[in-house]
């Protein structure tokens, strides 16, 4: 089962994706997870892609495929990923249909998580990821037992390079300009199903779950 979380930045898709992933046996893949190893190793693609990251615009779509594609490829994959940051555009989107097609795989639920851009903008500010595993924290509503440590790996906390002011503001404009562009383009396909994300973490947990009818 492929499925994909959609929401903007805020909407909690790397929390859920994590729980789902635990329930379903099946692996998470964030794009921007992927993002921030290659950057973090300051290999080749990471070098290419920091300043878009940087900047909060969207990394170019033929390093994203071909990443988030080769990561799909391999084999605790096969039985299909919880797909977390990708596709971002259409074009992204038809790119990810073309390679699932020969597999006989298509993405069969697709899950908007809503929130209004006020409720995400405080949880942005809020957010501090942990250096190892990218685990997600809350100051306000989710805080780490030891403070600037992770409770799951014991690894630093920290705020990350695009959850500044400017950064928020463009990367938000992107969803809503951009990214929304996939609702029409799997409604049409009639896989959409929309998720109050404003709600606590495992009352959103309960509907998606509901929603994927497991
Ligand atoms: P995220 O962790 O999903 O919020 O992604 C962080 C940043 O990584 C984004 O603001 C983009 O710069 C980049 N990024 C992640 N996924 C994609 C994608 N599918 N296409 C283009 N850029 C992406």
């Amino acid at each position: 089962m492929d499925i994909l979380l959609l929401g903007a930045q805020g909407s909690g898709k790397g929390t859920q994706a994590d729980s789902l992933s635990a329930k379903l046996t099946i692996p998470h893949v964030s794009s921007g997870d992927l993002l921030r190893v290659v950057i973090s190793r300051n290999t080749v693609v990471g070098q290419k892609a920091r300043p878009y990251y940087d900047r909060g615009d969207l990394v170019p779509d033929e390093i994203m495929i071909a990443m988030f594609l080769g990561r799909l490829s391999e084999p605790d994959c096969a039985r299909g990923a919880i797909l977390d940051g990708f596709p971002r555009t259409v074009a992204q989107a038809e790119e990810l249909d073309k390679a699932l097609a020969p597999l006989d795989r298509r993405v069969d639920h697709v899950i908007y998580l809503k929130a209004d851009p006020a409720v995400l903008v405080k949880r942005l500010a809020n957010r501090y990821i942990c250096r190892a595993n990218q685990h997600s924290y809350n100051l306000v509503t989710n805080p780490p037992k030891r403070p600037g440590i992770c409770d799951i790996d014991g690894s630093e906390l920290y705020q990350r390079s695009d959850d500044t002011e400017e950064a928020v503001r463009r990367r938000l404009d992107i969803f809503y300009n951009q990214t929304v562009k996939l609702l029409d383009y799997y409604g049409e396909r009639g896989r959409v199903r929309e998720i109050n994300a404003e709600q606590p973490v495992q009352d959103v947990t309960r509907d998606i779950l509901r929603a994927l009818g497991v």
